[in-house]
């Protein structure tokens, strides 16, 4: 490289103009900008769930004989499995309307259920949401009796870090012309979208597996061909949920890391 006069240098037979502060700036305040708009599209991908969820409340008679049976049926109570009840509480239920919510108060008011691998343990709402179970009770299968299905929940919480940290990474300055020698830092920023996705595939493709077999579970424990395709239907709307925070999370990383490139990478004039 050549440096000379009026910010400009030369590399490879080329003049570059080099960007400055202000720009930077700009670029940083656009890419936030764009980011925080596309992550306004969030609710439309978990609305379809949350509204069913709470439709559900009132079917849950019909589910959660065949939810305790599918837990028998699974074989997994022998390896340690275990549910726990978590009924409503009307304090908590409260501190959610007014917007606290904390994942203990969703799963008591029936709005969530989780599987929790540290403790073998499936926590619902029976009362509720006995509708989640079943898919809860997939992922104790994968948990318990898939070496792949585990290997993909162990990736869940690193691959989230990575998707977050590309996040940041994106909004990074783009010095270097776009021909210059890479190196790991610049392969990392030139492929943050590709990365960030990458990390919240493990989680997507681990939920689908756990629905695909809470379904099989309900089928082999006589769960009636319409409540079947309901649990389907809501299951499908579950994974969308993840899915539509995967896709957002890609347009807002890629979206970041262009802008952040428009505005920062040293300009070609010759
Ligand atoms: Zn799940």
């Amino acid at each position: 490289m050549v440096r000379s006069v009026n910010n400009t240098y030369n590399y490879n037979g080329n003049t570059y103009v080099r960007r400055n502060e202000k720009d930077a700036l700009v670029g940083f305040y656009l890419a936030s900008a764009a980011s925080a708009v596309l992550f306004k599209l969030l609710p439309s991908f978990s609305n379809p769930f949350e509204k069913q969820m709470l439709r559900e409340h009132a079917n849950n008679y019909l589910y959660r004989d065949y939810f305790d049976r599918a837990v028998e049926q699974s074989g997994l109570l022998q390896k340690g499995l275990q549910v726990e009840h978590l009924a409503f509480s009307p304090q908590e239920g409260a501190a959610l309307r007014d917007g606290f919510a904390v994942a203990d108060a969703e799963i008591k008011a029936g709005l969530n259920a989780c599987y929790e691998p540290k403790l073998k343990t499936i926590r619902l709402n029976k009362d509720k949401a006995t509708i989640t179970g079943f898919h809860e009770l997939g992922h104790a299968v994968n948990h318990l009796s898939s070496k792949f299905g585990k290997v993909l929940q162990k990736l869940r919480v690193p691959g989230y870090v990575i998707s977050g940290l590309m996040a940041s990474i994106a909004t990074f300055s783009r010095p270097k012309p776009k021909d210059a020698p890479r190196n790991a830092l610049d392969w990392v920023l030139d492929n943050c979208t590709t990365i960030a996705v990458a990390g919240m595939l493990p989680t997507v493709a681990e939920e689908a597996m756990a629905s695909y077999k809470g379904i099989k579970l309900a089928k082999t424990v006589g769960l009636s061909e319409p409540l079947v395709k309901n649990l389907k239907k809501f299951y499908g709307k579950a994974l969308l949920s993840y899915a539509g925070y995967a896709t957002v999370t890609g347009l807002a990383v890629y979206s970041m890391s262009k802008i952040m490139e428009i505005f920062t990478r040293p300009k070609k004039i010759s």
